[in-house]
């Protein structure tokens, strides 16, 4: 009877370690696994002096392999950190120097670790001047796109909105390695528009990744640099405004009616005539007062140019672009969110009330994707949606 006891007992401790794990969202660790891609060069530092990489081994200190430009056998490094330098045209290593122009780091078990972050692939090290070296991180696509669909949205968000946002990212940088084939890299890392830092993906990230495996955007056929904008405010832009980009129809912009509920759907921002003055400093020549400040020209929401009149009566149009890159970095922060705003100059100074967030307005709404996985809409739909008369197509990979 006692023995029925324990044994009972037992199970209820199995049960509630089990329910706990749940609690504390515990997941075992994730083993990433992909069918073959093309690969990626991604820019991670420019004209950097010195770097520390560290090749990552399960358990143990990695290894790597150092790959010299030009030689027939590499040279191989164990253990922790390796501090690598250029000065005066040569490259400073494990107590050798190398004239070679370029070295690639290529590490034993898949990943190295470079300031705080972890990276798959291999590392190219490219000399950039005498004293300078760029880094450019080259991996498989399918990892790189899990990694910023992870790094761009949240992983509890509704999965075909995680996957739409893979097609997105895969579909822009596959693009991009295309555009540049001529080029040392293809992306830069932490760009203003793709994100890519050295964290592991979450795993519905991997998911969403897995199921459009070589799922692209496309236009008669053609890929499509799909952008992405956290909020669009109601419209998303016209691509042309932003990039150079063939104007179809897909790049047209659209009324979107579902990132209401996004936390940046709406903003403003106030500033007294002195910081106003301050921000107009280039056009404002004779350093006069500002006595008007409106929108000139104006694509659907989005503001093109605005004028301002000075004391003299003085009057300059200026490109919103630029008036926007004025304004945040005199504040030293994104004070203007987007470029769909209205402005009203007082007494008191500038107030301006604006729409959405992102440095750019168009393409994929991401908090509009969210919306729209809510109501169970396919990765299919909202990508439609967003990039009307795009369709899917696999750009590599085996049928799903
Ligand atoms: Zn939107």
């Amino acid at each position: 009877m006692r023995i029925v006891w324990i044994l009972l007992l037992i199970l209820c401790l199995i049960a509630t370690l089990w329910l706990a794990r749940d609690l504390v969202g515990y997941e075992p660790p994730i083993v990433e696994k992909y069918p073959p891609s093309p690969a990626v060069r991604v820019l991670l530092g420019r004209k950097l002096s010195s770097i520390a990489v560290e090749p990552e081994g399960v358990g143990k200190s990695g290894r790597m392999s150092l790959w010299l430009a030009g030689a027939d056998k590499p040279l191989r490094w164990e253990g922790r950190s390796l501090l690598i330098e250029r000065k005066s045209g040569v490259f400073g290593f494990a107590g050798l120097k190398e004239t070679a122009a370029a070295l690639e780091l290529i590490p034993d078990e898949g990943f190295f670790s470079w300031q705080g972050g972890r990276y798959p692939g291999s590392l190219r090290i490219l000399a950039n001047g005498e004293e300078t070296f760029d880094v450019v991180n080259e991996l498989p696509l399918e990892p790189y796109v899990s990694r910023v669909v992870s790094s761009e949205m949240r992983s509890q968000w509704p999965l075909e909105t995680l996957k739409a946002q893979a097609v997105a990212a895969r579909s822009f940088a596959l693009f991009h390695t295309q555009q540049r084939r001529n080029s040392p890299y293809d992306l830069l890392g932490n760009s203003r528009a793709l994100s890519y830092r050295g964290a592991d993906p979450a795993r519905r990230a991997i998911q969403a990744v897995l199921e459009t495996r070589g799922v692209v955007l496309q236009y008669h056929g053609r890929l499509l640099p799909a952008f992405f904008v956290s909020t669009c405010g109601g419209r998303t832009d016209r691509a042309a405004l932003s990039f150079s980009v063939e104007d179809t129809p897909c790049f047209q912009g659209v009324a979107c009616p579902h990132c209401r509920l996004s936390p940046h759907y709406e903003w403003n921002a106030t500033f007294t005539p002195g910081e106003l003055k301050e921000v107009l400093a280039a056009w404002n020549t004779g350093q006069e007062a500002v006595a008007s400040l409106e929108v000139a020209a104006r694509e659907n929401e989005r503001v093109i140019t605005l004028a301002a009149r000075f004391a003299s009566g003085r009057r300059v149009e200026l490109p919103a672009v630029d008036f926007r890159l004025a304004a945040n970095r005199r504040a030293g922060k994104e004070v203007l969110r987007s470029l769909h705003f209205t402005l009203a100059l007082g007494p008191e100074g500038l107030v301006v009330q604006g729409k959405g967030w992102g440095w750019h307005g168009s393409g994929l709404c991401q908090f509009g994707a969210k919306k729209m996985g809510d109501d169970l809409r396919t990765c299919k739909e909202i990508l439609e949606f967003y990039f009307p008369g795009a369709e899917l197509g696999r750009a590599y990979g085996a049928e799903m």
